[in-house]
């Protein structure tokens, strides 16, 4: 198994999920648990890694949407 490539079984359709972490991105971050989206077939997972890039917390939703904040 690659260095950064995760498993966890999906919450809604319960197959197994390998995903890589984007750890390029993640050393960019600084507050951690940072949350990570998947897209797994038309439903969508919010993945919680914490700094050594462990899972820490998924969570299901059924939809994400990206909104703009207003500009003030
Ligand atoms: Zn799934």
């Amino acid at each position: 198994m690659s260095e950064g490539l995760k498993w966890l079984q999906c919450p809604v359709c319960k197959e197994t999920i390998y995903w890589k972490v984007p750890s390029d991105v993640l050393k960019d971050v600084d507050r951690f648990p940072t949350p990570i989206v998947i897209k797994h077939n038309d439903h969508y997972l919010v993945c919680y890694v914490d700094s050594h890039y462990q899972l820490a917390d998924t969570e299901v939703a059924s939809a994400y949407i990206e909104a703009q904040a207003k500009e003030t």
